[in-house]
């Protein structure tokens, strides 16, 4: 399919989804997205993306970012130090990132969540034990300003899951990101009492445990999201991903549920409004 020359690859827009989509993760201030986002808005628009949430990582990334989105009123933001750049989630960061919540709070009301936060095993970049001391930081930041979590976990789903336990939260608003884990680890995140996120490789021929997985999350649990620029879903696979492409995601997803995609991307689309605290459409 990835081979397919671009003019054979069907437009989002044709699966004709209602424009009551939320798009949960997407990294719009990186640079091929950031340089052309007015087009990109409006493609997703068009594709059914009603609103988006925006994935700053870390407090610079926010301080360098934030005007871009001053006129896209229908993207809101979460914030939070990626575990590949643990080392750069010191106290300085956690306080500047709490002002920036706070402040945020008063004025714009566009911070939802803290995230994305947790462990990655997978990147050998971070010392565990310093990749574990920042999620926990981080989610002391969460807790005392009352937001949701954005998890970021790789390979290292035992210890992700304890900690959040160990910490309290269970049965806290906590969305699993970009969930690529079978049905045994899809269970444990339902039974704590969280949220699944599924991202574009749900599309890909050999992910037959991810679908199985689908398949098996209550529809109330699940969102959808692309975490663009990456993992781009099948047709599209090979070029840059975006927001419009999450339509394609949305029909695999919907092929897992026996659902008709428009009712499943209207169902995620208000799961990701009521776990995000987003306006009605
Ligand atoms: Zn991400």
């Amino acid at each position: 399919m990835s081979k397919k020359k671009k003019q054979d690859r069907p437009a989002p827009e044709t699966l004709q989804l209602p424009c009551v989509g939320v798009e949960s993760h997407a990294h719009l201030d990186f640079k091929p997205l950031a340089e052309d986002l007015p087009a990109v808005l409006a493609r997703a628009r068009a594709a059914g993306v009603d609103r988006l949430l925006q994935i700053f990582l870390g407090p610079e990334a926010y301080r360098n970012g934030v005007a871009l989105f001053e006129a896209h009123r229908n993207v809101d933001f979460a914030i939070g130090v990626h575990p590949n750049s643990a080392e750069q989630c010191t106290d300085a960061a956690v306080a500047e990132m709490e002002a920036i919540c706070r402040e945020d709070a008063r004025t714009a009301g566009r911070m939802k969540a803290i995230g994305e936060i947790g462990l990655d095993y997978y990147w050998d970049r971070v010392d565990p034990a310093v990749q574990r001391a920042a999620f926990a930081a981080q989610l002391e930041l969460a807790r005392g300003l009352a937001l949701p979590v954005v998890i970021h976990s790789r390979e290292a789903h035992a210890d992700a899951v304890a900690m959040l336990k160990d910490l309290g939260f269970a049965h806290r608003p906590v969305l699993w990101h970009c969930f690529g884990g079978d049905l045994d680890q899809a269970r444990e995140i339902v039974a704590a009492g969280w949220h699944v996120s599924i991202p574009g490789p749900v599309t890909y021929a050999k992910n037959t445990a991810l679908r199985e997985a689908v398949a098996a999350i209550p529809l109330q649990r699940l969102m959808l999201e692309t975490d663009c620029p990456y993992l781009t879903p099948e047709p599209w696979r090979g070029t840059t991903n975006e927001p419009a492409l999450m339509a394609f995601t949305a029909v695999e997803v919907a092929r897992c549920k026996a659902m008709d995609p428009a009712a499943l991307w209207a169902a995620t689309g208000e799961t990701a409004r009521a776990f995000f605290g987003l306006p009605a459409c």
